[in-house]
Order: structure tokens, then C-alpha cells, then sequence
């Protein structure tokens, strides 16, 4: 089969912890010649009626989606959902609740990072966040900006992971439900970025197995944080689970730590391309009509 369109599925505005704005996004990656964009921003969907309009403008096709936060046993994993219905109540009603804790973690942080002698990081993170949906990312960047690490990297390292001042532990949804709302909102399941798990290769065929049990359909091969040894290993791991190959950028901004918006390496032969899976005829560029895929 020939596949000559451009995707990036996996990206980020300012409505979570990206730096630009949806109509900026689309901009750049049209520019940058992508053709079906995804826009995948952590636990809110509210970036998408101004990605899609842009997109609309700009004559390439958005395909509504968002990160899901998911803590399974220790470990926070990311669950992307693609062409979801973003007016399904199941899913708005758990992006709520883990926008409650994400609020709650937050001040949680800030208290944390204030006994460790670092005071006014909650309101400098809330300052950083332009919708108001506060990340680690935004914590990050306060602590980068007032001289206490000397970038984002190092910052995570020192503050903000597992035994550090500021780390608090995820509430987030669990494996199966997070699945259940993409679902219930007619999407599609991805499993993001599988490499940065820092898990044992037992414990991550686990969760393979538990995520296609519970309705997964894809794990992302092509991501921008992947090296080209994890895109060939997670393309065997696809075909033997049975699951279709994803490919996204994870892009956050131009200053992104990751990759820019664009043409990603190609899935390696022996992948499903996700969007195989989109009905007969990909949607045409600008066509609302066809936005929402048959899923076979
Ligand atoms: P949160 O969902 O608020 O816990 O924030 C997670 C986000 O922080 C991820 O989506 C990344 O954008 C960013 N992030 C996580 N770990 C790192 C890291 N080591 N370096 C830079 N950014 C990171
Ligand atoms: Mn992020
Ligand atoms: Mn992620
Ligand atoms: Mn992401």
C-alpha cells in the first residue's frame, strides 16, 4: 500500500505544557509539510475547536486527540487517544477528575518545594501556564528562570522526579479506564513514547499485554523521543502484540527537547500505520465531513 501523506500524531499547545497556540501549532506544522496533524495535549481537549479551525484554514487535516496520564503500579505511562469525540461525557467527565488532581498535585508541589526552601513556585508555575492547566513542565521552567538549575533537563533531575524536593506521587487514571473513555469517545488507544519507560523488559511486556487486552489498538514506534534502536524493537514488539504502529513528534515547542514538527522517520517495514485503519480514502484536507474515521 502506498502512503504518501505526512503525519505527526503526537503534539502539544499552551493548553497543557506547550509553548504555542493551536493556530500557531497547525501553522508550523504546515509549514513544515505535515498533512494530518494530531493534536495530543495532556488531559484537556479544549486547544482543539481552534487547532481544528486552523487547520481548516491551512488546508490540512487535525485529528482530535489528547495525552491521557495513567499511573500503572509505580509507573505514570501516557495514553494517547486519536480521533476521539471530544463532546463524549465519558471522556470530558475523567479529564475533569484528573484535572482535579493535576490542580491539587500542583499546590502539593509548590508546599513541597517551598519546605525545601524555594518559595513562590506555585505561583510562578501558574504564571507559566497560559490556559491554566499547571505541569511539572511550568514548574520547570520557574525554577530554570529564577537560577535554581540551569535548564529543563537538569531541573527534572534535581526537583521533579521519584525521591526528589519536589516530586508527589500520581493519582492519575488507571490503564484500563483511561482506555475505556478514549473508547467510549470512539477513538483509538496509543501507547506514547514506550522507550522512556524505565521499566524491565518483563515488566513492560505486562503492560503490552494488559494494554491490548483492554482495547489498545496502536504503540508509537516513530516518536520523537525514541532513538532509531527503539523505533526497530517497539516495531517487532507492535507486530507481535497484535497492536498498529503510531508516529508523533511529541512536539512542545521550538525550543522542544525532543524533535521539531515535520517529517518523522518512516515506520520500519512490518508496521501497521495506525491510520490504515481509518476507513476507505484518508480524510481530505479541510473536509469536516471526514474527520471522523471508520474503524475497521
Ligand atoms: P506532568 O504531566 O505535569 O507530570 O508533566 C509531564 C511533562 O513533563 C511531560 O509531558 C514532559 O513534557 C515533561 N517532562 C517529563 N520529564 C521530563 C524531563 N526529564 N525533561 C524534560 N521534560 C520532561
Ligand atoms: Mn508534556
Ligand atoms: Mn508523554
Ligand atoms: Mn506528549
Amino acid at each position: 500500500m502506498t502512503e504518501a501523506r505526512i503525519y505527526d500524531l503526537h503534539t502539544h499547545t499552551f493548553y497543557s505544557d506547550g509553548a504555542l497556540a493551536p493556530a500557531e501549532l497547525v501553522a508550523r506544522a504546515a509549514a513544515n509539510g505535515v498533512q494530518v496533524l494530531a493534536l495530543t495535549d495532556h488531559d484537556v481537549t479544549d486547544g482543539l475547536p481552534e487547532a481544528q479551525a486552523a487547520a481548516q484554514l491551512a488546508g490540512i487535516t487535525l485529528v482530535p486527540g489528547v495525552e491521557i496520564s495513567v499511573t500503572w503500579g509505580a509507573q505514570t505511562v501516557h495514553i494517547v487517544g486519536l480521533n476521539i469525540d471530544t463532546a463524549n461525557e465519558v471522556l470530558q467527565t475523567g479529564l475533569a477528575r484528573l484535572r482535579e488532581f493535576r490542580e491539587w498535585r500542583a499546590e502539593e508541589i509548590g508546599r513541597r518545594l517551598a519546605k525545601a526552601g524555594i518559595p513562590g513556585a506555585i505561583e510562578g508555575a501558574r504564571a507559566r501556564a497560559q490556559r491554566g492547566l499547571v505541569s511539572r513542565t511550568h514548574f520547570a521552567q520557574f525554577l530554570v528562570d529564577t537560577g535554581h538549575a540551569a535548564d529543563v533537563r537538569s531541573v527534572f533531575k534535581r526537583f521533579l522526579v521519584h525521591g526528589k524536593p519536589g516530586y508527589v506521587p500520581g493519582q492519575w487514571a488507571g490503564l484500563e479506564e483511561a482506555i475505556g473513555w478514549i473508547r467510549a469517545a470512539g477513538g483509538q488507544a496509543v501507547l506514547a513514547h514506550p522507550a522512556r519507560y524505565k521499566i524491565t523488559a518483563t515488566r513492560l511486556k505486562k503492560l503490552l499485554g494488559e494494554f491490548r487486552d483492554a482495547g489498545g489498538a496502536a504503540i508509537e514506534v516513530v516518536s520523537g523521543s525514541h532513538s532509531r534502536d527503539d523505533m526497530f524493537r517497539f516495531a517487532k514488539l507492535a507486530s507481535s502484540y497484535g497492536l498498529l504502529a503510531s508516529s508523533g513528534s511529541d512536539f512542545h515547542g521550538p525550543q522542544n527537547y525532543y524533535m521539531d514538527l515535520g517529517p518523522l522517520p518512516p515506520l520500519p517495514d512490518g508496521c501497521t500505520p495506525v491510520w490504515e485503519t481509518w476507513g476507505v480514502g484518508a480524510p481530505v484536507a479541510g473536509d469536516l465531513s471526514a474527520q471522523t474515521p471508520v474503524v475497521v
